[in-house]
């Protein structure tokens, strides 16, 4: 395999204030630090910009919405969607994944069947498990390869007639396995079933295209792509979302209001009840903006050079597992034999080196590799080669502290 080329972090690495001090930031896939471009913008929006979107007759609110529109065109050309009508604003890919669930949900009936697989986080699970309580519904769940990846020969005959919708990561929050959508698209459709994609760990790894993937929802979380908290996608194609009921109600959502009838704006207003996060929008854009500047294959090729070279120095450590397929997007988990991966993380804290150990919010995933939890390095596009070598050097460490080789 050919190495991808290093982009130049040392002059990134200048632009996230929150890397400043001598630490190696590897928990990225938590939640990703923000470049300034996004601190400004949200700064800018917070203060001499500031006013209300959609209401104002004044001018000063009447490009304040001009710029949150712009901000859900920006999020529609970065996913290749048809139209940023298709584009709601949610908190982040579990209030995405949440509303799917309790609007599109409310069609299901008794014994329709919902297809997931072992390695989804929490929030590709517990919304699934509460609309299959309130409708009855069955949930399938697709096994893993032996290497970590979702089983797509498995998941695909796992889908019958009964199957109403498939929903599976794009990419693994533990592992960083990467799933083939149109694949599964194709096999979903095939039976009549619609796809939604939790992106979350894939918008800040990979281009991602609605055209191209032919997937149905796709939710992520701006925190995860550089941009602000609270502000998040839920992309769904436009007759699908034309077709869904609202799913809170309140201002800025209908068309008329009268203690008789009540009539809904179309989408996407009809999904965003009350203010919206209209500085987390903008913010957004920014972080896009920012992305988009560096470039997201020449991200997903240093990434994946960094991704080879922690897999090299880990693996030859014996007493170190890893998990996860070679490929996997900017996500390592691993465990040091006979320490607990607390215990692993505090030490490597201790040297600056900052990672995730826990269950990952993906405990049917630890009950698969039998483990309570692993140690997870993630990468961004800020890190180098020489957070690379301190996190080897820490594991190293660990290895002395507890005396196992
Ligand atoms: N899905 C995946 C794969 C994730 O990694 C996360 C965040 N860890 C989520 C969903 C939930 O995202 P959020 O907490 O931003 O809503």
């Amino acid at each position: 395999m050919a190495t991808a080329p290093l982009l130049a972090p040392a002059s990134l690495r200048a632009d996230f204030p929150g890397l400043a001090g001598n630490w190696a930031y590897l928990d990225t896939a938590a939640t990703a630090q923000k470049p300034q471009a996004v601190i400004d913008a949200v700064v800018r929006a917070m203060g001499t910009d500031y006013a209300t979107v959609h209401r104002g007759v004044y001018a000063r609110s009447a490009e304040m919405t001009r710029a949150y529109e712009a901000a859900r065109q920006s999020v529609a050309r970065f996913m290749g969607a048809a139209s940023p009508e298709e584009v709601v604003f949610v908190r982040g890919a579990t209030e995405g994944i949440n509303l799917v669930a309790q609007s599109w949900g409310d069609r299901l009936q008794p014994g329709d069947r919902i297809l997931l697989s072992e390695l989804e986080h929490h929030s590709n699970i517990v919304p699934w498990q509460l609309l299959a309580e309130r409708r009855g519904l069955v949930l399938d769940v697709a096994p893993l390869t032996e290497d970590g990846r979702i089983d797509e020969d498995a998941a695909i005959a796992l889908i019958g007639p009964q199957t109403r919708l498939v929903a599976l990561a794009h990419v693994s929050n533990v592992l960083g396995s990467v799933l083939d959508v149109k694949r599964l698209a194709d096999a979903a459709h095939a039976e009549g079933a619609l796809l939604l994609v939790d992106g979350c760990q894939a918008a800040p790894h990979m281009a991602i295209d609605m055209a191209a993937l032919d997937c149905d929802f796709y939710v992520w979380s701006g925190h995860k792509l550089y941009g602000p908290t609270g502000i998040g996608v839920l992309w769904a194609r436009g007759s699908i979302l034309a077709s869904m009921p609202p799913w809170q109600g309140g201002g800025a959502m209908i068309e008329t209001v009268s203690f008789e009838r009540t009539t809904y704006a179309p989408p996407p207003q009809r999904f965003e009840a009350g203010t919206p996060h209209i500085t987390g929008a903008i913010g957004l854009a920014a972080a896009i903006d920012y992305v988009e500047s560096v470039g997201l294959s020449a991200i997903r090729g240093h990434e994946a050079t960094l991704l080879r070279a922690a897999r090299e120095a880990l693996g030859r450590i014996n007493s170190v597992r890893l998990f996860g397929p070679e490929n996997s997007a900017g996500i390592l988990s691993f465990a040091v034999d006979g320490v607990h991966p607390h215990d692993v993380g505090t030490i490597l804290d201790e040297a600056g080196v900052a990672i995730r150990a826990g269950h990952h919010c993906a405990q049917p995933l630890m009950a698969q590799l039998g483990v309570p939890a692993t140690a997870r390095a993630s990468f961004g596009l800020y890190n180098d080669m020489q957070d690379v070598e301190r996190l080897a050097d820490g594991i190293a460490r660990v290895t002395r502290i507890f005396g196992v080789k």
